[in-house]
């Protein structure tokens, strides 16, 4: 059962479950603003794939469950983008948290009705973020049971839905795992989040916003990488451990809004010669915006074999390639199906 897979990392999850000759995949998502099933059109005809429009809160969950007979459960539903948190947490605290809550509560009444064999067998991977641990302050990375110091409204529910993992695992003996992996790209991303955002604000003649003075550093992972990572994980973490998971570079996010830049006037060149850079504009910083996180993942490596393998050199113009032939996916994802450019743009991350 994958949670969330009508999201931006979900669904590339689902297909590789797919891929990987998974004998079911159960894909429970509520379709808020955030999910598309668009994203799983080519899918939606497999017959091992089941999609259920239902919220994870739903003590429906229980009998899906047993329908399914599930033996492994990736939680990604929740509420995702930062800045929402800060405008009003309360989405991220009900999604994020007291849903993960009732999800692992229908997992429960799930797991103790299995035998011995099938208990040793059955795994809860919550995928979580690197932003628990709040900014890195030193030269020594986070370790994945470093101390978790959320900044904002969202990282501190996602370290929360962690801390139930945690207490789900020793009260309950559920097994559960958290993984968290740095800032993810590639397709289908919603154009909210700042590499999507920046190639739709660049091609609709829109700012390009960069908060503060652009030198917070994110390290990113492109998430077909993460979604090999997480199949590995899925066979060889181990139960009550914490993983992480970073990309391979970290870049300063004035740095790769001009790396997107450059793809563009290369792919798209505008009209009048000028290039997209004299479209971005300093914007007034995030409230409690963390500068960099440093995650070490070493540990992914030596108990699974995985590490980042795609270069953002490599896979950021493939991606701003498939956003210039999507943007009719981007407008309707932002509801503006007519695409007259009347949506509503906010900052991102
Ligand atoms: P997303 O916002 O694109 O998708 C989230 C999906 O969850 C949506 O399809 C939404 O409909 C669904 N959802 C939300 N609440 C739900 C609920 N109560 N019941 C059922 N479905 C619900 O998010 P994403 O970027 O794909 O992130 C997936 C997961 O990975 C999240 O848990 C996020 O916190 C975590 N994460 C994301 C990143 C990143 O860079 N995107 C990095 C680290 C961790």
């Amino acid at each position: 059962m994958v949670t969330g897979g009508a999201g931006f990392m979900g669904c590339s999850v689902v297909r590789a479950l797919l891929a990987n000759n998974a004998k079911t995949v159960v894909n429970v998502d509520k379709l808020s603003y955030a999910g598309s099933l668009e994203r799983l059109q080519e899918t939606s005809q497999n017959k091992r794939y089941h999609f259920y429009q239902i919220d994870i809160a739903d003590p429906v969950i229980h009998e899906i469950l047993c329908k399914h007979k599930i033996t492994h459960i990736i939680h990604m539903a929740a509420e995702s983008h930062v800045d929402r948190s800060i405008t009003d947490c309360q989405p991220f605290i009900n999604n994020n948290i007291s849903a993960t809550a009732k999800l692992l509560d229908a997992t429960r009444r799930y797991f103790n009705k299995l035998d011995s064999s099938q208990k040793e067998a059955f795994k809860v991977l919550h995928i979580s973020t690197d932003e628990v641990f709040g900014p890195s302050e030193s030269d020594a990375p986070f370790m994945p049971v470093s101390r978790y110091a959320p900044s904002s409204p969202y990282a501190a529910s996602k370290a929360s839905a962690n801390l139930l993992m945690l207490a789900w695992r020793k009260t309950y003996a559920l097994p559960t795992i958290n993984i968290q992996c740095s800032n993810n790209y590639g397709p289908y991303q919603h154009p909210e989040k700042l590499i999507p955002q920046t190639i739709y604000n660049a091609i609709t003649d829109r700012d390009i916003p960069i908060y503060g003075n652009g030198k917070q550093t994110r390290n990113w992972l492109y998430v077909e990488d993460f979604s090999t990572g997480l199949l590995k994980l899925l066979e060889k973490g181990r139960v009550g451990q914490s993983y992480n998971m970073a990309g391979s570079r970290e870049t300063e996010n004035i740095e790769l809004v001009h790396m997107i830049c450059s793809v563009l006037d290369e792919l798209k060149p505008g009209t009048d010669g000028r290039s997209y850079r004299e479209q971005i504009k300093f914007v007034t910083d995030r409230a409690g915006h963390d500068r960099r996180y440093d995650i070490d993942d070493s540990a992914t490596l030596l108990e699974t074999g995985w590490s980042a393998s795609t270069s953002l050199d490599e896979a950021l113009p493939q991606t701003v390639d498939w956003y210039l032939r999507h943007l009719d996916w981007c407008n309707q994802i932002l509801q503006d199906p007519a695409g007259d450019g009347d949506v509503q743009t906010r900052p991102r991350e």
